[in-house]
């Protein structure tokens, strides 16, 4: 059965005695064995520390983005094999600000993901709309085209070990968010594709988080629905009260 996942997105936020603070609490509030896999993606500077301080404990440390090659002349970049050296274990691969800010294409995602599978690093696939996009009747059309570009060339075996994050652009640090019957109708259609591009068998394997304003009064409504199976959390994930409160709130199916 597929797992439940519930990961904090830190983005620029936190200074080191910060990460030390917020996740020395976290371990000590998230019992070792908690149900739904927590995962906290800290800034690059921070990653190192962050695996050192959550070794043995129910927490796993995602970096927030990666370059696809191993080495060379990419300044500024970080590449799978300098994550996988300290430890990291996870990477949120396509969000949408970096797609936004930072020229992240479909075809970068792609690669992104395929490199993070050649090095054993979990993938947490991002998608989502615009408003816009929504509004036109295009949200459909659009999820399925980076669901497919995103996932092209990577074989039913491998997409096994992808996380999918559904993330509305206009839900992401709005306070707005999808309603349940919003999020689970595009977590399904997500499905659907997956088995489509593979097989039901494997679509089913495959976990599929809801982000955009989750919080702990939402938590519970949102993962209790068929196809949501956890939720990717920025702004909520920051204090280790509300993020425990979120991990403890989640229902794992
Ligand atoms: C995110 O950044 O992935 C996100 C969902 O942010 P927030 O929870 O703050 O909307």
């Amino acid at each position: 059965m597929r797992k439940t996942i519930i990961a904090g997105n830190w983005k620029m936020n936190h200074t080191g005695e910060q990460v030390k603070s917020v996740l020395t609490e976290l371990v000590a509030d998230v019992a070792l064995g908690v149900k739904p896999e927590v995962v906290v993606a800290p800034v690059f500077p921070y990653l190192e520390t962050a695996v050192q301080l959550t070794q043995g404990t129910a927490v796993h440390i995602a970096a927030q983005n990666m370059h696809f090659e191993e080495s060379g002349a990419y300044t500024g970049e970080v590449s799978p094999s300098m994550l996988v050296d300290i430890g990291v274990e996870y990477v949120i691969i396509g969000h949408s600000e970096r797609r936004t800010y930072f020229n992240e294409t479909d075809e970068t995602v792609n690669l992104k993901v395929k490199a993070a599978l050649a090095h054993d690093l979990i993938p947490i696939m991002c998608c989502g709309e615009t408003l816009q996009q929504r509004e036109q009747g295009e949200m459909q059309r659009f999820i399925e085209g980076q669901i497919e570009a995103g996932l092209a060339g990577i074989s039913k075996e491998e997409v096994e070990n992808i996380v999918i994050a559904y993330e509305p652009i206009w839900a992401i640090g709005t306070g707005k968010t999808a309603t349940v019957e919003q999020a689970q109708e595009v977590c399904a259609l997500i499905r659907r594709k997956l088995e489509a591009l593979y097989d039901i068998k494997t679509a089913d394997k495959i976990s599929i988080l809801y982000g955009g304003s989750v919080k702990s009064g939402n938590v519970g409504e949102l993962t209790s629905s068929l196809d949501i199976d956890g939720g990717l959390v920025g702004g909520a994930s920051l204090k280790a009260d509300e993020f425990t409160k979120i991990i403890t709130t989640a229902v794992v199916k």
